[in-house]
């Protein structure tokens, strides 16, 4: 992707300094949601890493990686599965629990939301720690399904998520900070 289009979207993201509790450094990315432009440009990036290979389902975690996951599948002609926090989905649920920095915290997928074999990329906004987006990766491997990779819109390098990312698949971010 050009690097004017990727510097237009760096400049776009708002930091929210202490946001939600102090020392955190939030990444805003309502201003890049509000832009139509700036939307495509930032799909258009995270579907690059993708291309030329089939994929059958996009995964998507609760809840900023609904809207860039199905706005992926929508382009791909792709099916859409979401990964949510516990309690939230109807059906039967197959779930993982993983650690934060204080306590734990636990996601859920349909049991039959992929089926053996399917080609899938996981999306989400922002990898931090990577603990949510392992835990998502588990319920993937768990399905049978076949896991093509990860893709973020930002990646936070400094906290080393990448290194937590211990179900395989190819890690990719557009945005790094
Ligand atoms: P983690 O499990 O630490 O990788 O955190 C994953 C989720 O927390 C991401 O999907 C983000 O939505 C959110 N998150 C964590 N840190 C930030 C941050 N500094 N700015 C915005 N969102 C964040």
């Amino acid at each position: 992707m050009l690097s004017e289009s990727l510097d237009q979207l760096r400049s776009a993201v708002r930091n929210v300094p202490d946001f939600p509790k102090p020392g955190i450094l939030f990444k805003d990315i309502t201003p890049v949601l509000a832009d139509a432009r700036l939307m495509n440009l930032a799909i258009d990036g995270m579907l690059e890493f993708f291309a030329d290979q089939k994929v059958d389902k996009v995964v998507g975690i609760d809840a900023r990686g609904f809207i860039f996951g199905a706005l992926m599948a929508q382009r791909l002609g792709a099916g859409f599965v979401p990964v949510r926090k516990k309690g939230k989905l109807p059906w039967k649920t197959r779930g993982v629990d993983y650690s934060l920095e204080y306590g734990t915290n636990s996601v859920e997928m349909h049991v039959d939301a992929l089926a053996p074999g399917e080609r899938v990329v996981l999306a989400d906004d922002l990898l931090a720690t990577g603990g949510t987006a392992d835990a998502a990766l588990q319920l993937i491997r768990e399905s049978g399904a076949t896991l093509l990779g990860s893709v973020f819109f930002i990646e936070l390098a400094f906290l080393e998520g990448r290194q937590k990312l211990s179900h395989g698949g190819s890690i990719h971010s557009l945005l790094t900070f």
